[in-house]
């Protein structure tokens, strides 16, 4: 500013030393102005034509008296001054030329629609402490709405709490000052917010833009999912596109009573479905985005809009970041009927089926919640079905705690009585997330951040991100997903879907038939993943698990401990014509994808591992660039001769903490009274897991980890990654999670790709 203080500015002649006579709002906006980032235009009356006023309308002594013998610790008394004093601003008479001056400035901007916005301003006092005490008025239209609405600002320097607050911080209520900018107000067709980096990652080499039509307040609300468009730095190319489904706008209310509140329009069909920008203008706002950040020198995070084909930058400030999910809302306090071991998180309310055996599973049906003893493979389809899973037994590495995982449903595991408590019937809502059995439906928002799960789609990391899958019903949906693979495929339920024993289908001379249809199973995944590998670990049944199906009676003993029983690599020793089944169905879905590779379980000895290795290349499967063979690491025995295990020749290890947590600490996975001692993070579990990475690393192979371990404790993946593990396979419900986990850890560590 040159010469003497003016009643009115313009933004263009405003700079930062301008914040006593514009407030820090005023000043910003002058900033912003002269640095070209097109904010809609405007002017600021001074805080010198608010003093003015005062002096002119000999209001000071007035208010002043009005205010002294004011106890602020009486709220109705100080609301009923406050009221009074604002009253006697807003009805004195602004001097002529003041009004003259405002009208002028406002019908040289053009008229039209403004926001009249207040910007305190106090002399050798900190500023920042005033922000959001003073009025806004929106939509103003008119040159004398325009004059009054400027004074509704001053009138809002009188607000109950800004005198309060003045009181008490002792400041004089006449050092304080009021600007008020006036500027055009954008009737936006399409608006949004930018980050000039990945919020959720911190990841500075991009810029995210959200957009959608209309007024930008509907994605605040969070009511319109946004389109979302990320652009690198680097290049300033579009690096993804997201476009959303948006069925209404907000668009102001020009003529209506309340002025203030906007309206929903409803978008026709034909654009619903729309890009919100183009190209152009998606590079244009990354460019602007970019000079604003450099600008500030912080990264930002920034309002926009668009009118009639320009662009408009309405407001920027430091980035916060945001979180994946937001605040889960309030506890529930509806009555709890029984609680268990959270074993997937989420939250379904439905009917009661308790079913006592897997005959009776026709039961269940479409949004049912499955309550039993413990289910098994034969229960599969009607937890399909199901909305959510309560049993009364097992814990967070049972058969339904993992399904459930993978069909991303609440459930509950080892609620003791929740067959006798629950009746067939009654309306419940599970609570996985916090393993409780709510009475009733009972709701809560748990609204997952679109934004964050779009970024996490695009981080890339080092170490890989694999999950963990038996359904082939579910590999193309999972596929779609940011995951490097499959890194445990579970055959055991492709099996289950067959029904019959191995044995007793060639008994029948149909071996082939069970060739055919499990390779039939494993093309659904190596299709769907293509060119990502797929790993197929071969059956793990145990004996009761395998009499379970048809003419299995006949071949499996009934074990006293089937866990520790027959069951991984022992098996394929001692009945490899049975294993060949499995090895031919892998053959046999090699021919089309070479993305196929096989993993070992439950090897109990150096000798077990070389023999199965040998059975199979006598099949004709022999380690190859595009063939690994891996070998899962789930007995101490792996753990304590790791290098000799190595030596044996295979591509890699992936650690089954499930059954390696249950044999280090001697704790039956499945023991719902043993919940608690059952802990991966045990120092001893923990001892195994660096041994197996560090070991695997120095040796050249590759290592991973398949058990629940990181799906639960993902802070366990942050050591994982320390210690040099090369991939890490979860449920589906936690690839964005882990990526996110991942991407930090290598970021710290100095590795990130
Ligand atoms: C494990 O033991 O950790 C594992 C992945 O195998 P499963 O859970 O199928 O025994
Ligand atoms: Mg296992």
């Amino acid at each position: 500013m040159q010469s003497g203080p003016k009643t009115v500015v313009w933004f263009s002649e405003v700079t930062k030393q301008d914040i006593p006579l514009v407030g820090g709002k005023g000043a910003n906006l002058g900033e912003m102005t002269n640095a070209q980032i097109p904010v809609p235009p405007g002017f600021i009356v001074t805080a010198q034509a608010y003093f003015d006023f005062l002096n002119k309308t000999r209001l000071m002594d007035k208010i002043r008296a009005l205010l002294e013998p004011v106890d602020i610790n009486d709220s109705r008394q100080l609301q009923h001054v406050a009221a009074r004093v604002r009253q006697i601003i807003e009805h004195a008479l602004m001097p002529a030329e003041t009004r003259q001056e405002i009208i002028e400035a406002y019908r040289k901007m053009g008229g039209g629609l403004v926001a009249v916005r207040s910007s305190a301003t106090a002399e050798d006092l900190p500023d920042a402490s005033f922000a959001g005490q003073q009025r806004t008025f929106l939509n103003v239209q008119g040159e004398a709405e325009v004059a009054t609405a400027v004074q509704g600002c001053w009138a809002s320097l009188f607000e109950a709490r800004a005198i309060f607050y003045r009181v008490q911080q002792k400041f004089d209520h006449f050092k304080v000052g009021i600007a008020v900018p006036v500027q055009k107000m954008v009737q936006s067709n399409a608006s949004g917010v930018m980050f000039t980096l990945e919020p959720v990652t911190s990841d500075r080499s991009k810029i995210v833009i959200e957009a959608i039509f209309g007024l930008g307040e509907a994605i605040v609300g969070g009511e319109v999912t946004p389109d979302m468009y990320i652009v690198n730095k680097e290049d300033m190319a579009i690096q993804l596109k997201k476009v959303s489904h948006q069925e209404w706008q907000l668009v102001r209310n020009v003529t209506g009573g309340d002025r203030e509140t906007n309206i929903k329009e409803s978008l026709p069909a034909s654009r619903q479905n729309e890009q919100k920008i183009d190209d152009e203008d998606i590079i244009h706002l990354a460019n602007l985005a970019r000079q604003i950040e450099d600008h500030y020198n912080f990264p930002q995070d920034i309002e926009w809009a668009k009118e009639d084909g320009r662009l408009y930058i309405l407001q920027t400030r430091p980035v916060t970041t945001i979180k994946e999910t937001y605040d889960d809302g309030p506890e529930i306090t509806a009555p709890v009927l029984i609680s268990g071991a959270s074993a997937s998180p989420g939250l379904a309310s439905g009917t009661v089926k308790v079913i006592a055996d897997p005959s009776e599973i026709d039961k269940v049906k479409e949004g049912d919640i499955l309550v039993t003893v413990m289910t098994t493979p034969d229960f599969v389809p009607a937890m399909k079905r199901a909305v959510a899973i309560v049993t009364n037994r097992g814990g967070r590495t049972s058969h339904a705690a993992i399904v459930s995982r993978e069909l991303g449903i609440p459930c509950v595991v080892g609620a003791e009585r929740a067959t006798v408590i629950l009746k067939t019937g009654q309306v419940i809502t599970v609570d996985g997330s916090h393993g409780k059995v709510y009475d009733g439906k009972v709701a809560r928002r748990i609204a997952t951040s679109p934004m964050a799960s779009v970024i996490l789609e695009t981080i890339k990391t080092r170490t890989r991100v694999y999950v963990n899958l038996a359904q082939p019903e579910l590999a193309e949906k999972v596929a779609a997903h940011n995951v490097d693979g499959v890194g445990l495929l579970r055959a055991e339920f492709m099996v289950g879907q067959i029904g019959e024993h191995p044995r007793y289908m060639m008994e029948q001379n149909r071996g082939d038939e069970f060739v055919r249809r499990l390779a039939q199973g494993i093309s659904i995944f190596t299709s769907n993943f293509a060119p990502r590998p797929v790993v197929y670990r071969t059956t793990d049944f145990k004996t009761n698990e395998y009499r379970d199906l048809k003419g299995g009676e006949k071949y499996e003993a009934k074990e006293e401990n089937p866990m520790l029983g027959y069951r991984g690599a022992s098996r394929y020793i001692a009945e490899p014509d049975v294993f060949r089944l499995e090895l031919e169905a892998i053959k046999k879905v090699r021919e089309k994808y070479k993305n196929l590779w096989v993993m070992i379980p439950f090897v109990r000895t150096v000798e077990e591992m070389r023999r199965s290795k040998e059975i199979m290349e006598a099949a004709g499967l022999k380690r190859s660039p595009d063939f690994k063979l891996w070998m899962m690491v789930e007995v101490p025995s792996n753990v304590f001769l790791m290098e000799k295990f190595l030596e044996v020749g295979v591509d890699g290890i992936s650690i089954g903490s499930n059954d390696l947590t249950q044999l280090t600490l001697g704790v039956d996975r499945d023991n719902e009274m043993l919940q608690e001692a059952f802990d991966e993070r045990d120092e001893a579990v923990m001892l195994a897991l660096e041994k197996v990475v560090k070991t695997a690393k120095k040796m050249g192979v590759t290592s991973s980890i398949c058990g629940q371990a990181p799906s639960v404790y993902p802070e366990l993946t942050e050591r994982l990654v320390e210690w040099g593990i090369t991939s890490v396979s979860i449920s589906p419900d936690m690839i964005g999670t882990t990526r996110e986990i991942i991407h930090k850890a290598e970021k710290r560590l100095g590795i990130a790709p």
